[in-house]
């Protein structure tokens, strides 16, 4: 049995309304992009929507937005895709990775309070700097990881008392709620993600909601090459982007977001799928969804809950050989940003110890996941991955692997 790692759902409407947007010859700054940053505003509850062309464009579009520039830092995840980091080193900021709580895989609120009262001094304009580097600290940037919410009332509540920018990166939970109010809704601003494997797809694409009109309109023109929204003709206020996203992607998109409650609510059947199978297992530690949450499910990672961290590494990429020898899509997800290559070659961040992110990241394999795995291909998954568990059990000396 083949089980791909992710595939997106296209249903006939998608087709329908691509093929009604290349009829009707507009086919760029056209009216679907209107309709969709509209009722995508309206879905997330925020006043606008800015659409462009990949998630990591929103984020670039973001953080030039507030003005975070060359030598700026800002606190951040290193347990995420690197796009969320990527977009402070396009403007020459930093990127302060702080370590997540080791539950929830996010930003540990604390990890941020305890850098702030002790790596911190605030100068007498009020600016807060780093003690080590002088840098002055602008803006944190918290990843909703894997669907799951980050504790987002303290962190809203240390970026007002810092006086920080708070960018939310949305790209990986749409849909998620924490305490009742979905995400995009907590942050100055907060960028979405349209690739193909998340939860709803524009081919390539992304989206920036915010509630401050001064902030929509910059992004509007910094997408399309700087240009002065009141000027009749070719006249650029400022350096611009083509990060444009054209009417056909946002077809696709309306037709995504009007069955958005439906893919949702699939991915979390898929998901119940994976609990009922592997819940239980010694050395699997399942996804966790703490109380005041809703997950939109965007991934399953489960993590090899042994110690230490460095024989889990080894368990996982065995069990990577074994499942896709038997046809199944699975990924080390995610490896650490500050320990990618190119991290690593200058220092691009404020270094930091970051024991959770390092044995999270060590330990997280990503499963098959999308709307339409049947319940036979998920169980096809879970038992070739328990048979295989099941030899490595068997083949571990006791001391080498104690469950965590
Ligand atoms: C998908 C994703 C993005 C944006 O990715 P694009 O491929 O540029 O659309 C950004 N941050 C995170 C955490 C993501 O998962």
């Amino acid at each position: 049995m083949n089980v791909p790692l992710s595939q997106p759902d296209i249903s006939k409407r998608e087709i329908e309304y691509v093929v009604r947007t290349l009829r009707s010859g507009r086919l760029s700054l056209g009216p679907r992009v209107t309709e969709f940053e509209e009722k995508f505003a309206n879905y997330v509850g925020r006043r606008h929507a800015v659409a462009v062309s990949s998630g990591t464009a929103a984020l670039h579009l973001c953080v030039r937005a507030l003005d975070i520039g060359p030598g700026d830092a800002v606190l951040t995840t290193s347990f995420s895709f690197v796009a969320s980091a990527n977009c402070l080193l396009y403007e020459r900021a930093l990127p302060v990775f702080l370590d997540i709580h080791p539950l929830t895989l996010n930003l540990d609120p604390a990890e941020i309070a305890a850098y702030l009262q002790q790596g911190c001094t605030r100068r007498a304009d009020g600016r807060v700097v780093d003690k080590s580097s002088g840098r002055a600290v602008k803006g944190i940037l918290p990843v909703h990881v894997f669907g799951l919410p980050c504790d987002m009332d303290p962190i809203r509540e240390l970026a007002d008392e810092y006086g920080l920018w708070l960018i939310e990166d949305a790209c990986e939970a749409l849909g998620a709620e924490y305490r009742g109010r979905r995400v995009g809704t907590f942050g100055d601003v907060a960028a979405f993600a349209f690739y193909p494997n998340k939860q709803m797809t524009t081919a390539e694409g992304g989206m920036i909601v915010t509630d401050d009109p001064r902030i929509a309109d910059l992004c509007r023109s910094m997408r399309n090459q700087g240009r002065d929204p009141g000027a009749d003709g070719p006249f650029h206020a400022r350096l611009g982007f083509n990060y444009r996203l054209s009417d056909l992607h946002c077809a696709l998109g309306l037709a995504q977001l009007e069955r958005l409650d439906e893919l949702l609510h699939r991915r979390e059947q898929v998901a119940a799928l994976y609990r009922s199978h592997l819940a239980g297992h010694p050395w699997l530690l399942l996804p966790q969804t703490p109380a005041g949450c809703t997950r939109s499910w965007f991934v399953y990672v489960v993590q090899i809950a042994a110690a230490p961290a460095h024989a889990a590494e080894q368990v996982r990429a065995r069990l990577l050989r074994a499942l896709r020898a038997r046809g199944i899509g699975c990924q080390i997800y995610f490896p650490a940003i500050h320990q990618q290559s190119y991290f690593q070659q200058s220092t691009q961040s404020l270094v930091r110890p970051l024991p959770r992110t390092e044995s999270a990241s060590a330990r997280s394999l990503a499963l098959p996941f999308f709307t339409q795995a049947t319940a036979d291909e998920i169980r096809y998954v879970c038992d070739t991955l328990l048979e295989t568990l099941q030899g490595e059990v068997a083949n571990t000396r006791a001391q080498d692997m104690v469950p965590r």
